[in-house]
């Protein structure tokens, strides 16, 4: 039985670098009909917050990476870790060791002005001399020689010598344990059987290995991703934009595109770009997981958003936006909308949305009661050059009973032949009218969702303006 784990530390927000470990893990339980675990790290008490724990549940919920077990807490662990201590210690594995922080640091100078390297020099390893008055830490006995393979499923297998190695402080001499020791007790204890995660913490790798040995627990099967680049090829950061996945799904992006995009970064099908959550699931191996560093490319995962929405069903549209419409307050509080004519409103839309904040802030002209225009198409348009045809258009229009683009269109192409104009001419200061803007879908659709009533009062409004300016 497969079983993996997403094991963030909540110093911050899950970033893409994080959730793309997070789905490469739950893409691969789901592959394999196995486990997904979600583990929070929290042991670091001074950058650890309980914000950022609830922003990662959120951001793995909205992404729709749904774990089986947890999330477990390390921070409700500590009785665990010191179990585990305890056995490692009487089985000899790990030592007390009393040297004292300015002692360590002493030696550490020392080693340092002659060059040698700055490890534990193993002290309290040979003597087993307790020191009163002093509380000991307890660190784990790292072998000296020899070497540690590591063999990873998408880097091979990378050796590391064991002189590199130090004897590690497992539990502080506070009683709290540390890093790679409470990953490692974890793993043991929730019977992982493969450990994703990104690669710059391949460098632990050896070091939890003999931990794992020491334990007496077989080695989880490692795949540690590359990492994740900006532009300019160093590794991702604010500077490069957005790393947040909240700030993607506030800034209107769809769940399911940003999990597509995520998925190419570092894995590839042939040549293809969109996917099913079924077809990743299907698919999904570390043998399609390339070696290199990936890089983020925000434009590529706004198209990717832009096919996503025209894909969607105007119906879910419906309830993506309506958040953005409430928060934009283009629906008002206590204002009711008509779910149907909605979805028709979106469907002229769909083409032209790149993001849902895009579609609320289009459907503003649609929904919103005041139009709010946009100066350069206003002093273009609303002008006296288009009064006469503003008020053609607002009387033909006010004796049509039935508003609908076909019959709105040929208003408009009445309108057009009888004073020889182009239609331009005609459905440009229209369209300001109506939108405020110079771009919107057809004008004969925009009129025809806006409707009759709304669309003469604008009208009306419009030649108001000229009148008075
Ligand atoms: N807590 C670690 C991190 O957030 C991950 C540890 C692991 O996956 O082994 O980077």
């Amino acid at each position: 039985m497969v079983r993996v784990r997403f094991a963030p530390s909540p110093t911050g927000h899950l970033h893409i670098g994080g959730a793309r470990t997070a789905l490469f893990n739950w893409l691969y339980a789901k592959n394999n009909n196995g486990k997904f675990i979600l583990r929070i790290e929290d042991t670091d008490r001074t950058r650890s917050t309980e914000e950022y724990i609830d922003s990662i549940i959120e951001g793995m919920k909205w992404l729709n990476l749904d774990w089986d077990e947890g999330p477990y807490r390390q921070t409700d662990r500590f009785n665990i870790y010191r179990e585990y201590t305890e056995k490692l210690l009487n089985e000899g594995k790990a030592y007390y060791c009393y040297c004292s922080p300015e002692e360590l640091d002493q030696r550490r100078k020392e080693a340092m002005t002659q060059g040698k390297p700055q490890k534990y020099n193993g002290l309290c390893r040979n003597s087993k001399q307790p020191l009163s008055g002093r509380k000991p830490a307890v660190r784990f006995k790292m072998p000296y020689e020899g070497e540690t393979a590591v063999s990873d499923l998408i880097k091979g297998s990378i050796v590391f010598e064991n002189t590199q190695l130090d004897d590690l402080i497992i539990m502080r001499s506070d009683g709290t344990p540390t890093y790679n020791f409470t990953v490692v007790v974890d793993d043991v204890d929730m019977r992982i059987t493969h450990v994703i995660r990104g690669d710059d913490h391949l460098n632990n790798t050896p070091k939890q290995i003999h931990i794992y040995n020491a334990l007496g627990y077989k080695v989880p099967i490692f795949a540690h991703l590359p990492m994740i680049l900006g532009s300019d090829k160093t590794r991702l950061s604010k500077r490069h934009g957005a790393t947040s996945v909240i700030a993607y799904k506030e800034m209107g992006y769809l769940p399911e595109a940003l999990v597509n995009y995520l998925v190419r970064l570092g894995w590839s099908y042939g040549n293809q770009e969109v996917f099913t959550r079924d077809e990743l699931i299907q698919h999904f191996s570390f043998d399609n997981v390339g070696k290199s560093a990936a890089v983020f490319n925000p434009e590529k995962l706004l198209w990717l958003n832009s096919q996503y929405i025209i894909k969607s069903e105007p119906q879910n549209l419906v309830e993506l936006v309506m958040p953005f419409l409430k928060k934009e307050n283009i629906i008002k509080e206590g204002q009711t909308i008509d779910k149907e004519w909605l979805s028709k409103a979106i469907i002229t839309l769909q083409e032209r949305s790149k993001t849902i904040t895009e579609l609320a802030d289009s459907l503003r002209y649609y929904i919103s009661e005041d139009i709010e225009y946009d100066l350069k198409a206003k002093e273009k348009y609303l002008n006296k050059k288009n009064l006469d045809n503003l008020i053609e258009s607002k009387e033909a229009l006010k004796t049509l009973d039935n508003f609908t683009a076909p019959e709105i269109e040929k208003v408009f192409m009445s309108i057009v032949e009888k004073q020889g104009i182009k239609l331009g001419n005609i459905a440009q200061p229209v369209r300001v009218a109506i939108t405020g803007r110079t771009e919107s879908p057809g004008i004969f659709e925009v009129l025809q969702i806006a409707g009759k009533e709304k669309t003469l009062r604008r009208l009306e409004k419009a030649i108001e303006i000229i009148n008075k300016s």
